[in-house]
């Protein structure tokens, strides 16, 4: 896709602003820093941005409806095959095992840890399962009459964060390479169909637009009063749909397009955060000092935290590896947790300037916060490989449960903030400047 064209805000002493528009589908309020704005006429393969805080606000593809039916429908099918045959095969000590791609969740649930195998199973297999048969459903609904098709936009985009493909793939390579000094590893057909399966899900996601699907599902609904751009949708009297990205007046409390209930401001949203915060950060030192993985070797026993593995690669030279799960697993949740609290703290101040700035720091340890799974899903892969009982075999400690529920409650602390609360202050103190040039 080419680079962001266009858009876009036209602030304080523009043309524009002096001419009401009324036709909303025409503009668009921005989630992240709540102010109004026009877009243009966009030609295929360009996307707009808003110029205030840099989100993403619309895009254009070319054959909007072909290629994400393609992408996902062989995805689907990567999937298929990833399933069917042998995934890897290791050799070790005179011994072979062979792993299927199930393995990685079935093991778990055999060694009774079943809600660690239902979240894995969940993360790599039925929730991206159910997003690329989501994307088929829409784009196959907008050429013939099916049923249901706001409660499928509305499931794809709630499960869209959980899919957890790319990170198991970075998963998979980590576990060669710790197990490669003492193993052969033999990469299966079914290895090959899920990385292909990773990058068509990945694709299938990029060639679809959440504002252009919606304006196909159902048309933009009409607002009883016309709109500047400019201006924030708080001084206007109007709020965003987050679902379906429509404006909604105020006074309305849901979205006459996917009926979503829709709120000015995520209820409690700091509130919230924070206890997730807090509950994380407690969580995290059980999950550093309980065992993350455990190693029977010869009759040996060896219980693994997330630190003493990290420092046990390192000594064995793997250094790459050892940073890599350095970050993911240690600089990344507690930046993360770190920076939550200080976003959490910005909201409170009455002079804060920097808003685009913190957005960005926003967006990113949203975005980045996921790939501290990685780990997990380490124990996971090394769980359903190394299995040659009494000579060397690997089991997950309860560390990797309390750990992957750090991960998810950072998460959902990223969820739960809402970044129009750092902009809510500078908008109060700018109505003035907005209205001066009107
Ligand atoms: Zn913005
Ligand atoms: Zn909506």
């Amino acid at each position: 896709m080419t680079s962001a064209e266009s858009v876009i805000t036209e602030f304080a002493g523009s043309a524009t602003l002096a001419e009401p528009l009324s036709v909303p589908a025409d503009m668009a309020l921005c989630g992240y820093c709540d102010l109004v704005q026009h877009l243009p006429l966009l030609n295929a393969g360009e996307k707009a941005c808003c110029q205030r805080c840099g989100h993403h606000l619309d895009a254009k593809h070319e054959q909007p409806v072909l290629r994400p039916v393609l992408y996902a429908g062989a995805a689907l099918f990567m999937l298929l095959l990833a399933n069917l045959f042998p995934f890897v095969s290791m050799y070790a000590a005179g011994n072979s095992n062979e792993m299927n791609f199930f393995d990685t969740s079935s093991v778990l649930f055999k060694q009774h840890h079943q809600w660690l195998a239902i979240l894995i199973w969940l993360f790599i297999q039925a929730i991206p399962a159910t997003c690329m048969a989501a994307v088929i459903y829409l784009k196959l609904g907008l050429i013939y009459p099916l049923p249901a098709l706001t409660w499928v936009a509305r499931l794809l985009y709630m499960l869209k964060p959980w899919s957890m493909v790319d990170i198991f793939l970075m998963g998979l390579i980590i576990s060669f390479v710790k197990l490669v000094a003492d193993a052969d590893i033999s990469l299966g057909l079914s290895f090959w169909a899920f990385c292909l399966f990773c990058l068509l899900h990945l694709r299938a996601f990029q060639v679809i637009d959440r504002r252009e699907l919606w304006s196909k599902i159902a048309p933009y609904p009409e607002l009883p009063f016309a709109l500047r751009p400019g201006r924030t949708g708080l001084r206007q009297q109007v709020k965003l749909c987050q679902v379906c990205t429509a404006l909604v007046p105020l006074s309305q409390n849901q979205c006459s397009r996917c009926n979503t209930k829709v709120r000015l401001r995520q209820p409690a949203s700091i509130q919230n955060a924070i206890a997730l915060l807090l509950a994380a950060t407690l969580l995290y030192i059980p999950a550093n000092l309980l065992p993350i993985m455990r190693t029977v070797s010869f009759g040996e026993t060896v219980d693994s935290t997330i630190i003493s593995g990290l420092l046990l690669m390192w000594r064995d030279g793997a250094y790459p590896v050892a940073i890599i799960i350095l970050i993911a697993s240690v600089i990344v949740p507690v930046a993360k947790v770190v920076i939550m609290f200080w976003l959490c703290y910005l909201t409170r101040l009455p002079i804060y300037r920097r808003q685009r700035y913190s957005t960005q720091v926003y967006k990113l340890v949203d975005w980045v916060g996921r790939w501290s799974m990685v780990d997990v899903l380490v124990v996971a892969i090394m769980a359903a490989l190394v299995r040659f009982d009494l000579i060397m075999s690997v089991y997950p400690g309860i560390g990797a449960l309390v750990f992957a529920a750090v991960v998810i409650l950072t998460m959902l602390a990223a969820v739960s903030f809402d970044p129009r609360l750092l902009w809510d202050p500078l908008t109060e103190q700018k109505e003035v400047h907005f209205d001066a040039t009107t």
